[in-house]
C-alpha cells in the first residue's frame, strides 16, 4: 500500500511566497510602466551610477567611502576614521540610524521602493534584462522559458553579479586596488579572488533566485516597520472607501449598483514584486515600490475614473481623517539628530591634523644590553588626516639616548606611516620595571603631540 504525502495546509496565506503546500510560490510582476516607475527609474540610474562611481571618487586622498577592515582603516567623504575613534563612530552610526527613523516616520518605506540597492539593482537591472530574454514566457509567467533562454539568462547574471562583486569588494579595498588585482594572477592576491567569486555567487543567488525573500524573510528593516511607522507617516495605500464594494466590469452591467471604483482586475496584484494585495490594508511585505499605484492609474484612466485608488497616503487620511505631519516623533527626530550631527561635526572639524598611536612591537619587551642599559623598540603608527603629504620629526627629550633609523617620517595624503625609535635607557630610569618616556611627534604645519611612552625594563 502507497501512502501519499500528507500536508498540514494552513488555514489562510501565511506568507505571498508561499504555496498552501509550502512550495515557493514563483512571482513574474506585471511591469506597470506609469509615472511613478519613470520617476524610480531616473532615480535608479542616477543610484547604479553612483555605487558605482564612489569607490574611484577620490577625497583627501583617499576613496569616497571606504571600509578597509583588514587595515581598519574607514573614510566617508574625505573625512577618516579609525576603528579607535569610538566617540566619532558611535555618532556616526547614532546619526545614521537616527536619520532612518526620521525618514521611516515621514514617509514609510520610501528607502525600500527607491533607494536600497536590492531593490534598484533587481527591479532595474536583473528583471528587465530577465524579460528580455525570457519574453513572452516571464510575463505570462505560466510557461517555462525554452532551456536555451535560461542558459543565456544565468550566463548574463553570472556577468552581471561579477561586476557588481568588483563593485562591492572596492569599497573594502578601493577601485584602483580591484582593477589591479582584477588584471593580476589570482595566485597573487588569492584571498581578494576567493572573496570575488563566493560575493558573485551570492549575488546570484540572491538576485536570480531568493529576490524578494531578501525583503521579506531577511531584512530586519521590514520587520521594524510596525514601531517606526505611525498612522500619520506616508504609505502607499488603496482607498477602501472609495474603491469598496469592488466589483468586475461584467458584474457592473446586471445593475445592481452599490460598486466602488475597484474593479477588480487584479492588476495591482499582478504588478507587486512581493505578491501581496495592497486592498488587505497595509503589510510587511509592502515594499513601497508603487508599482501598484501606476497599475490602477491605468486602469482607473481606461475606465474613464481618477487616478489615485491606490497613492501615497497616511491610514489616517485613508481612513477620512487628516494627516498631522507635526507628531512629537517628526518633531524629537530631528532635534536629536541635529543635536547628534552638530556634536559629530564639532568632532570632526576639531580634531587634530594627524593621529598617533602607539604600536605593540613583537618578541621581547625589552633588551639587556651588555652595558647595563635597557633597549626597548617604541613603534608608532602616524596618521596623516590632511590632504597633503607631511613630514613628521620625532624627538627625545634632553637626556634621553636614542637612535631613530628613518626620521622625519614622510606620510602621503590620507595615509598612514611607521616610525620606529630605538631607546637605550639606563637602569635607573626605571621604577618596578616602567618608565614613561615623553617623545614628541610633529610636522612643522599644525601638528604636535607629545606621547608618554611606556617603556619596560627588568624589575
Ligand atoms: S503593495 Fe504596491 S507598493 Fe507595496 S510592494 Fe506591492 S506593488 Fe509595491
Ligand atoms: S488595480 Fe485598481 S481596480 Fe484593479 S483590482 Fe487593483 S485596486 Fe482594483
Amino acid at each position: 500500500m502507497t501512502s501519499e504525502p500528507q500536508f498540514l495546509e494552513a488555514p489562510e496565506q501565511v506568507l505571498s511566497t508561499l504555496n498552501p503546500d509550502g512550495t515557493r510560490r514563483w512571482l513574474h510582476p506585471r511591469l506597470a510602466k506609469g509615472r511613478w516607475w519613470r520617476r524610480r527609474r531616473l532615480v535608479a540610474w542616477f543610484l547604479i551610477a553612483l555605487f558605482n562611481l564612489l569607490p574611484w571618487i577620490r577625497i583627501g586622498g583617499k576613496p569616497a567611502i571606504l571600509l578597509d577592515v583588514a587595515n581598519r582603516d574607514f573614510a566617508f567623504f574625505g573625512a577618516s576614521f579609525r576603528p579607535t575613534e569610538t566617540p566619532l563612530l558611535a555618532l556616526f552610526l547614532l546619526a545614521v540610524f537616527l536619520g532612518i527613523f526620521y525618514l521611516t516616520a515621514l514617509v514609510g518605506r520610501a528607502w525600500c521602493g527607491w533607494g536600497c540597492p536590492q531593490t534598484v539593482y533587481l527591479e532595474f537591472l536583473y528583471r528587465p534584462l530577465e524579460r528580455l530574454i525570457e519574453g513572452k514566457s516571464y510575463s505570462s509567467g505560466r510557461r517555462q522559458a525554452p532551456l536555451w533562454r535560461k542558459v543565456v539568462r544565468l550566463g548574463v547574471f553570472t556577468v552581471v553579479s561579477a561586476h557588481l562583486a568588483h563593485t562591492f569588494l572596492a569599497y573594502f579595498v578601493g577601485g584602483p586596488t580591484v582593477f589591479r588585482w582584477s588584471l593580476g594572477s589570482p595566485a597573487e592576491h588569492p584571498v581578494g579572488f576567493a572573496l570575488v567569486w563566493v560575493v558573485t555567487g551570492l549575488m546570484l543567488i540572491d538576485f536570480a533566485w531568493f529576490r524578494e525573500q531578501l525583503c521579506i524573510l531577511a531584512c530586519p528593516y521590514g520587520r521594524l516597520q510596525s514601531v517606526l511607522l505611525d498612522r500619520n507617516s506616508l504609505i502607499i495605500g488603496y482607498d477602501a472607501a472609495r474603491g469598496e464594494r469592488r466589483g468586475k466590469m461584467g458584474e457592473r452591467k446586471g445593475g445592481t449598483g452599490g460598486f466602488g471604483d475597484c474593479v477588480d482586475c487584479g492588476l495591482c496584484v499582478a504588478a507587486c514584486p512581493t505578491g501581496i494585495d495592497i486592498r488587505d490594508g497595509l503589510q510587511m511585505e509592502c515594499v513601497a515600490c508603487a508599482e501598484c499605484i501606476d497599475a490602477c492609474d491605468s486602469v482607473m484612466a481606461r475606465t474613464g475614473r481618477a487616478p489615485g485608488l491606490i497613492r501615497y497616503a497616511s491610514q489616517e487620511s485613508l481612513a477620512g481623517g487628516r494627516t498631522r505631519w507635526l507628531r512629537p516623533r517628526t518633531v524629537a527626530y530631528p532635534l536629536v539628530l541635529g543635536l547628534i550631527l552638530a556634536l559629530f561635526l564639532g568632532t570632526l572639524l576639531g580634531r587634530a591634523s594627524a593621529m598617533v598611536q602607539i604600536r605593540r612591537s613583537t618578541g621581547a619587551a625589552f633588551e639587556l644590553l651588555p652595558d647595563g642599559r635597557v633597549r626597548n623598540l617604541a613603534t608608532f603608527r602616524i596618521d596623516n588626516r590632511t590632504d597633503q603629504e607631511r613630514r613628521y620629526t620625532i624627538s627625545l627629550p634632553a637626556g634621553v639616548e636614542g637612535m631613530i633609523p628613518v626620521n622625519p617620517v614622510v606620510v602621503a595624503a590620507g595615509d598612514s606611516g611607521i616610525a620606529v625609535v630605538h631607546l637605550y635607557l639606563p637602569r635607573e630610569a626605571f621604577s618596578a620595571g616602567k618608565a614613561t618616556i615623553p617623545i614628541t611627534i610633529r610636522d612643522g604645519v599644525d601638528f604636535e603631540q607629545v606621547v608618554e611612552y611606556p617603556a619596560l625594563g627588568p624589575l
